[in-house]
């Protein structure tokens, strides 16, 4: 990680300091901006689970943040780093992330301190299990009051240890899966959940290419294609990102940064084959085709297109801001450029496309689970025959019609297999996600475009939170 400034401010100091700046142009009634601010709870859990022949005793965190809507949302992180700094300053951008994309749900975070590469399956599943049914107990695992999720360091594995914990504990709740999502498929998941943070940032992407203007602003031309993007931080989120946009939108990845030195190539590096190597050889180091820098976070500094922190918070921060170049920096992690770096970077005129919509795929996916667990239904399933029998009408007729006529039209190669194929639950989270993220950018460039006084994506990202935030608080009569 790149060196920490003494002057530099907490996590949570940082997420506050954003939201100051913002929440000074807002007219909010008197007391509003501290009642948003503040978090509402953090609940602190030690627990013991006997492992190898000893008792070792775990430390967990849930921290709430807001609860203008329920239930509260956010996802279990397992970390060394974590702790109540870091879990509250997570949860309130989990709570300014939703109002953002219009996810009815207030803001919440936990985090388990421990390093799962440390243990083993059984072992993290005894850890994780005893983890959930202290939280459950006291309705922080709730489909209707607290909803946990994937973060760093746990997946789809430890989501269905919750999920059943929880159906262990309350036997007659139809809705017990609804009570944690980022689930398996075969276990009440959703198709798309798992690439659903990289496939939202490169929508986030795509959608502020869209708009020429935009990108002027950030001293870019065109579209995505040929765009050289730097990726720190090959995990699940960096890694779909990365992979989406370059097989997709044609930009090239010139530079990878791990824990263990980054991998840097002009021509392209190859995203597939790395994440490959990283799974097996657990770091960059050794990867033949490419050149490794052993500094792996001087590359955060290399010339290049589009940034993407996809890893820790913090990381560009004032030790290196003053020579991070990129001209658009789209923060898929959380919290990865600090208050002061921020400051430093718009100053340059760098464009900053912030985290609360950056990397807020996650958290929409996990809504449509969530609904689709509520429901006891996949999406789809009712429409897509029906749809596809009235594309097949379409298709009859316009083939009798050049039949009949004699025209000789025909139609193109492929056409007829993709039209007449209905949209399955994969298509259907994509596109309710892409959505998603069109509508969110376009709320957040709103504020941005016609206010004098907002001059950044964050703080218009801001803006529009807060007020949506008030709105719910207002409604509720306070
Ligand atoms: N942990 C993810 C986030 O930071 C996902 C949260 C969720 O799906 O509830 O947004």
């Amino acid at each position: 990680m790149a060196a920490t400034n003494a002057n530099e401010p907490s996590f949570r100091e940082s997420v506050d300091l954003m939201f100051n700046r913002a929440a000074a142009l807002v007219d909010l009634p008197a007391g509003m901006e501290d009642k948003i601010r503040v978090c509402n709870s953090t609940y602190t859990v030690r627990f013991g689970v006997k492992l190898r022949g000893e008792i070792r005793t775990f430390t967990g965190y849930r921290s709430v943040h807001s609860e203008h809507m329920e239930p509260v949302k956010g996802g279990i992180r397992y970390s060394l780093g974590v702790n109540q700094n870091e879990v509250e300053a997570l949860a309130a951008l989990m709570t300014y992330k939703c109002a953002l994309v219009e996810v009815p749900y207030g803001g919440s975070k936990g985090g388990l301190c421990i390093d799962p590469r440390e243990y083993e399956e059984d072992e993290l599943e005894r850890i994780t299990r005893r983890f959930a049914y202290e939280l459950a107990k006291r309705d922080l695992i709730d489909p209707a009051q607290n909803v946990p999720a994937p973060d760093m360091g746990t997946g789809e594995r430890e989501m269905a240890w919750i999920a059943d914990q929880y159906a262990r504990m309350n036997t007659s709740d139809i809705n017990a899966k609804a009570c944690v999502t980022g689930k398996p498929p075969h276990a009440g998941g959703i198709q798309g959940r798992v690439e659903a943070t990289g496939r939202g940032v490169q929508y986030a992407l795509q959608e502020f290419f869209r708009h020429p203007e935009d990108v002027a602003t950030a001293g870019l031309s065109g579209s995505l294609e040929g765009k050289r993007i730097i990726v720190q931080g090959l995990g699940n989120v960096g890694y779909h990102a990365a992979k989406f946009l370059s097989e997709e939108d044609g930009s090239k990845i010139v530079g990878i940064i791990e824990r263990d030195g980054a991998l840097v190539d002009e021509g392209g590096l190859n995203v597939e084959a790395i994440s490959k190597w990283i799974r097996t050889h657990g770091g960059v180091k050794g990867y033949a085709d490419a050149s490794y820098v052993e500094d792996g976070p001087s590359v955060l500094e290399h010339d290049c297109d589009i940034l993407i922190p996809a890893a820790l918070e913090g990381v560009i921060n004032l030790g290196n801001a003053e020579r991070v170049t990129a001209p658009l920096i789209i923060e898929a992690a959380n919290g990865p450029v600090t208050a002061g770096a921020d400051e430093i970077l718009r100053k340059r005129g760098c464009v900053i496309i912030p985290d609360m919509y950056a990397n807020a795929g996650g958290v929409t996916v996990s809504y449509f689970e969530w609904v689709k667990n509520l429901s006891h239904i996949r999406f789809g399933r009712m429409q897509r025959r029906q749809e596809e029998s009235r594309h097949q009408l379409i298709v009859d007729e316009l083939e009798r019609l050049s039949k009949d006529t004699g025209t000789g039209w025909t139609l193109s190669p492929g056409f007829k297999d993709r039209y007449l194929r209905g949209a399955g639950e994969l298509e259907l989270v994509r596109s309710g996600l892409d959505d998603t993220m069109r509508g969110a950018y376009q709320a957040m460039r709103d504020v941005w475009r016609s206010r004098d006084d907002v001059t950044d994506l964050r703080t218009a990202a801001y803006i529009v939170a807060i007020e949506r935030v008030v709105s719910s608080y207002k409604a509720k009569g306070l």
